[in-house]
C-alpha cells in the first residue's frame, strides 16, 4: 500500500509482547472505546503472546498486527538486555516489574511502518484514556508530553508512553540507521532514542500523559477533569502486590474498573490526592 493511501485514516496503536501487557492493553482498549473515538485501534504484538491473551482484544474489534523484533546486532541486544539496562543506569525512582523486557520497547518503532494510516497515536499498554482525545491526531509529528512526576527538571525530557507520529517508510529506515551504531546504548530504550531522533519534539499538555507518581509526588498538579491519559509508569496496577500499592490505591481501583469493564465513576468529580475518598 502506498503512503498516499493513508489519507485520513487514524489509529490508536499499542504494543503487547507478553500476557501481562495484554492485560494492560485490554483495560486500555476498554477505555479508548468509552472515550467515544472514531479512530481504529491497532495492537502490535510479537511471537511471545499466546492467542488466549490476545482473544479479548480481537473480540473487541482491534486490528491485531504481528511484528518481528527489529533487526538489531547481537551487541545492541546484549547492551539493552534487562540486566545491562538495570546495571547501567539503575532505576532509583521506582521499580520495573519482572515481566518488563527493555529490548521489547524498541518494537514501538514498527508503528512507522503502518503507512496505511495518516496519523497514529501511540499509547503504552499500561495507560488509560479518560476522555475524548481525538484532537491529538491533529498535532504534528513528533508530539509527546514531558516526563513529569517529581519536579521542574522533568520537563527536559519527554515520556514515550504517549506520542503522535506520521508513519513513513523513510522515517523508519532513518531510525534503523541511527538506532544501532557501534557501542551506542539508549539507557531508557525507545524513550532516549526518540528524544535524540526528534530533538525539537512538540509538547503535548502534561495531562495527555499524566504519570501515576504525580498523585503522591506533585499532588498540586493533579486535576481529574484535565486528564486525557493516565499512565501507570513503573509499577503496574495489575501486579498482585507492589511497593506503592497503598500510595496509589485509588488509581489502581480505577484501572481494575476499566479492565473489568464495570461502571466507571464520573472522572471529573473524583476526589483528588489531598481530598478524602468518598
Ligand atoms: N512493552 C511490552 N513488553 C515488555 C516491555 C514493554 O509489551 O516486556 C510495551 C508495553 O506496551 C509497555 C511499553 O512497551 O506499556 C513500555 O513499557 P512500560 O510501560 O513497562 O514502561 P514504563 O512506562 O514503566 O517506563
Ligand atoms: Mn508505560
Amino acid at each position: 500500500m502506498s503512503e498516499a493511501d493513508g489519507q485520513g485514516r487514524r489509529a490508536f496503536v499499542t504494543l503487547v509482547t507478553n500476557a501481562d501487557y495484554a492485560m494492560g492493553a485490554t483495560a486500555l482498549v476498554h477505555s479508548i472505546e468509552r472515550s467515544g473515538t472514531t479512530a481504529e485501534i491497532v495492537i502490535l504484538h510479537t511471537g511471545g503472546v499466546a492467542g488466549e491473551s490476545l482473544a479479548p482484544l480481537a473480540a473487541r474489534g482491534c486490528r491485531l498486527i504481528p511484528v518481528q523484533h527489529l533487526p538489531l546486532s547481537e551487541g545492541f541486544n546484549s547492551r539493552h538486555s534487562r540486566g545491562a539496562i538495570h546495571a547501567g543506569q539503575p532505576f532509583t525512582k521506582g521499580r520495573k516489574p519482572l515481566f518488563h523486557t527493555p529490548l521489547d520497547n524498541f518494537c514501538k518503532l514498527r508503528l512507522w511502518e503502518l503507512t496505511e494510516y495518516e496519523r497514529c497515536l501511540f499509547i503504552d499498554a499500561d495507560a488509560l484514556v479518560l476522555k475524548t482525545i481525538d484532537r491529538l491526531f491533529d498535532y504534528p509529528e513528533f508530539s509527546a508530553a514531558p516526563n513529569v512526576y517529581e519536579g521542574l527538571v522533568d520537563f527536559q525530557r519527554l515520556n514515550s508512553g504517549v506520542f503522535v507520529a506520521r508513519p513513513s517508510h523513510a522515517t523508519f529506515a532513518a531510525m534503523l540507521e541511527r538506532l544501532d551504531q557501534a557501542n551506542v546504548t539508549w539507557p531508557r530504550t525507545d524513550q532516549s532514542f526518540l528524544q535524540a531522533f526528534f530533538p525539537d519534539w512538540h509538547g503535548l499538555p502534561v495531562y495527555m500523559n499524566m504519570l501515576q507518581y504525580v498523585w503522591f509526588a506533585l499532588p498540586d498538579l493533579w486535576h481529574w477533569p484535565s486528564i486525557g491519559v493516565l499512565h501507570f509508569q513503573y509499577e503496574k496496577p495489575w501486579e498482585r502486590d507492589h511497593p506503592k500499592v497503598e500510595q496509589l490505591q485509588p488509581l489502581i481501583d480505577l484501572w481494575h474498573a476499566f479492565y473489568q469493564n464495570r461502571d466507571i465513576p464520573d472522572i471529573a468529580s473524583l476526589p483528588g490526592p489531598q481530598e478524602p475518598r468518598r
